[in-house]
């Protein structure tokens, strides 16, 4: 007898259909004599939809009062779901994120798991109940709900998964697994059988959201066995491991992420302590810089250029010119449409020939390349948005074409 949890996301339970859908196959893995745990998101849109009429009532709502409404969208998820499997003939229980032991941080909208209280899901499942928690949400110290962030209920699964030793944690989706692209954005992007937690986590921090990138940290952490898969069939998904088979392959997936605006200060005085001025304060009011260029500087002055992600932009702007007599910039300008392109690949580290290629791909395509950033295992290039799910196409098949 196995433990085993799967968690389903919002497409996989958007209507009665799909729910009646994921019951089954709950109930197949129960009948099949395995303990199962399962975790749901809420239904479709209905997240973007409660952060709508929120927005109608007050744009800038607390973050508490917003994980107080968000957090409600799993709830409908989760009652709706044992109700399916109850009407299957086979024992459920529904528990909420805080019913489920969940505890978390006091970062509203952005919470981390603390610790689970494993208790209550440990004697439903001693009674061989088939429990359905809801992902995304927990409590804090003051007992107050919080939200995990967007996409977070695949954390909630790799953490159940990680607490209980579940022998396998199995998170189904709208598509096969992971692909070496988005395949809705890229038409030539393939289903990889396995890729490592290492460039997973650097993927879905890039911006692949097919997981959470904090699922991944934890997965690899506790070392849970995580498999990414369709709700819809039954095919092979793609399996995320320690070592993957790196099958000669240098680069293993493509990415964008749109959410980045870039700021440039230009002409600050060419004098040592002016990028320490600039992003000291910066980090100090908690926005996170993401790449940085500096130009080399002509004689008296240069130019700094990075990246924030765009609902930072802002706030960002805003405390450079507040402070802008002590950085002393000539000029401050911000650019919202660009967007980050990435390609990942244990296989990249010390082969130098990935970045040329990389930027050959771009030229080929007339696409302008305005910031660079590298590391061992990823190069970033920022892009105008436009030309993003191009560019993730070129350099796709400059790379990856079978
Ligand atoms: P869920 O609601 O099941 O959590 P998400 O929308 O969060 O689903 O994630 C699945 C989506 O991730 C896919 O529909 C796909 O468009 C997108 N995606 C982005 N990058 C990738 C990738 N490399 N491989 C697979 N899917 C990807
Ligand atoms: N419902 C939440 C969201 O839309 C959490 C999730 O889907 O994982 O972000
Ligand atoms: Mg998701």
């Amino acid at each position: 007898m196995a433990l085993i949890v799967q968690k389903y996301g919002g497409t996989s339970v958007r209507d009665a259909e799909r729910v009646m859908n994921v019951a089954r196959r709950v109930t197949e893995a129960y009948k099949a004599g395995n303990n199962v745990i399962v975790v749901v998101s809420a239904q479709g849109d209905t997240t973007d939809d409660l952060i709508e009429k929120a927005a109608e009532i007050n744009p800038r709502a607390s973050k508490r009062e917003m994980d107080m409404l968000l957090a409600t969208g799993e709830q409908i998820s989760i009652s709706l779901l044992a109700m399916a499997i109850e009407r299957l003939g086979c024992p459920v229980i529904s528990l909420t994120g805080w019913q489920a032991g969940f505890r978390t941080d006091s970062k509203y909208s952005n919470a981390r798991i603390k610790t689970i209280d494993t208790e209550r899901i440990n004697m439903e499942i001693d009674r061989r109940r088939i429990v359905v928690v809801a992902g995304f949400q927990g409590i804090n110290r003051y007992d107050d709900i919080t939200t995990l962030g967007r996409g977070g209920s695949d954390t909630s699964a790799v953490a159940i998964a990680a607490a209980l030793h579940a022998d396998v944690c199995e998170i189904y989706t709208d598509v096969d697994g992971v692909y070496t692209a988005d395949p809705r954005i890229c038409k030539n992007a393939y289903k990889l059988d396995d890729i490592s937690y290492e460039e997973m986590l650097e993927l879905a921090s890039l911006g692949a959201n097919v997981l959470h990138n904090r699922s991944v940290e934890m997965a690899k952490k506790y070392s849970v066995k995580l498999s990414v898969r369709s709700s819809l069939n039954t095919n092979e998904g793609t399996y995320v491991k320690e070592v993957s088979k790196v099958e000669k392959m240098l680069v293993r997936g493509v990415t964008r992420d749109n959410d980045c605006a870039r700021i440039s200060l230009c002409g600050v005085e060419n004098t040592p302590g002016k990028a320490f001025q600039v992003f000291d304060m910066i980090a100090k009011s908690g926005i996170s810089v993401d790449l940085i260029i500096q130009s080399i500087g002509n004689g008296k002055t240069k130019d700094i250029s990075f990246t924030v992600a765009e609902s930072q932009l802002d706030i960002a702007l805003k405390l450079l010119e507040e402070h802008n007599s002590v950085i002393n910039a000539e000029k401050i300008t911000s650019e919202k449409d660009v967007s980050k392109v990435s390609i990942v690949g244990a296989g990249m580290v010390n082969n130098s020939g990935v970045a040329a290629g990389m930027f050959e791909a771009l030229y080929d395509a007339h696409i302008n390349i305005k910031m660079i950033a590298t590391s061992e295992i990823k190069i970033s290039v920022l892009v105008d948005q436009k030309d993003a799910e191009r560019a993730v196409s070129a350099i796709h098949d400059k790379f990856l074409s079978k």
